[in-house]
């Protein structure tokens, strides 16, 4: 085991991330280090290395939170994961496990939860710590790299799709088809759905429509609330807004079907009003969904192990963060960015 690694490191807010060698940590009793062999780039760790949230981390950290490796070395009493597994290191680091919430399955609103990228240092750096109770177990024949954004962006919209109560047959409405939307029209079309994908970038749109949504509304050229329920009849049945935008927000209530669900997951900085006599009088659930459980984590990663789900990645070195952030707050990362430790090596 080397004694130095790389990493990329938030040292301010609003700064360029800062690359710098820094100790390998050792795990202690309990946790697991993992060697890093890919580490997507979510709008998440964008949002975190702004500081855009009322919950802050605390600078410097280390980012990522679709981290995918090699468990290199167990703390002392660890049992459930072995040398040589690989694992992926998942934004829910760690829950206390025995709280009303992890008991009852809904380990993610845990009070005492932790967050790889934000509370623990993440994936954008060589070796990982983690905790063996909460790693995702990357199944056999999914590579690294293609495990990486199914571990966040995957979780969350299989998750998030589940939440609408969609059923086969039904429309759902995907706002937001980047890093996560792209990966929730393919979700939504393996779990029977009918998908309309609304986004603010033709070529978005282009990709949804390759990988089988059958509506498309470029939101920026006509009113998108209009053009759905001219195409489904009447709204969907379930949106899912991922767009780290407002106007997605204000647009996705008004988009959803009477008695239907508007799940909300994009995290924009701010708050938007609810139109309250129509949420009340169309009977409409609005609701937050915040990425899985363990138990999403394991279904989500079987579609993509099965090949009913295939993340669109396009791999960078750790060296070019910076640029990659750059682009994704301007719009301009076609899908996913995986960056690449070597996987292939
Ligand atoms: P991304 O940048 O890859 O994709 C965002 C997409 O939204 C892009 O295609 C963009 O063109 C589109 N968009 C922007 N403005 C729009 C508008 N007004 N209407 C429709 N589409 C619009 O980002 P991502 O990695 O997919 O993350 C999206 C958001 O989801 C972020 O805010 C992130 O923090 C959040 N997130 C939440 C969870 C959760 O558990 N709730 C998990 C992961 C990410
Ligand atoms: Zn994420
Ligand atoms: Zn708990």
């Amino acid at each position: 085991m080397p004694d130095l690694m790389q990493a990329a490191v938030v040292e301010a807010f609003g700064k360029p991330l800062v690359l710098r060698e820094q100790s390998v940590p050792v795990p202690g009793p309990g946790q697991i280090l993992v060697r890093t062999e890919a580490c997507g780039v979510c709008h998440t760790d964008l949002h975190a290395a702004r500081g855009d949230w009322p919950v802050k981390p605390v600078p410097p950290f280390i980012p990522g939170h679709e981290g995918i490796g090699i468990v290199v070395a167990l703390g002392a009493g660890v049992t459930i994961v072995k040398e040589g597994d690989r694992v992926g290191v998942p934004w829910m680091y760690s829950a206390c496990g025995h709280c009303e919430y992890c008991l009852s399955a809904w380990e993610t609103v845990c009070p005492e939860i932790q967050f790889s990228g934000y509370t623990r240092n993440g994936g954008f750096a060589e070796y990982i710590l983690a905790d063996p109770n909460y790693v995702a177990h990357i199944p056999d024949g999914l590579s690294a790299v293609q495990a990486a954004p199914i571990i966040c962006a995957g979780i969350t919209t299989y998750k998030g799709l589940k939440e609408t109560g969609a059923r086969p047959g039904e429309w759902v409405a995907v706002s937001g088809v980047g890093g996560l939307g792209h990966l929730a029209v393919q979700y939504a079309k393996a779990m029977g759905l009918r998908v309309c994908a609304v986004d603010v970038d033709d070529d978005k749109l282009a990709h949804a429509k390759a990988l089988g949504a059958e509506l498309l509304i470029n939101a920026r050229e006509r009113d998108p609330i209009t053009a759905l329920k001219d195409g489904t009849g009447g709204g969907a049945h379930g949106v899912l807004i991922t767009a780290p935008s407002l106007t997605a927000f204000n647009q996705g209530v008004a988009m959803t079907r009477r008695h239907g669900t508007c799940v909300l997951v994009g995290l924009p900085p701010g708050d938007f009003p609810l139109p309250l006599f129509d949420v009340v009088a169309a009977c409409i659930t609005v609701r937050g969904s915040f990425v899985g459980t363990r138990k999403d984590m394991a279904e989500a990663l079987a579609f993509a192990a099965d090949g009913k789900v295939k993340a669109d990645i396009e791999l960078q070195p750790l060296s070019a963060i910076n640029d990659v952030f750059d682009r994704l707050e301007h719009g301009k990362v076609p899908s996913r960015v995986v960056l690449d430790f070597g996987s292939q090596s």
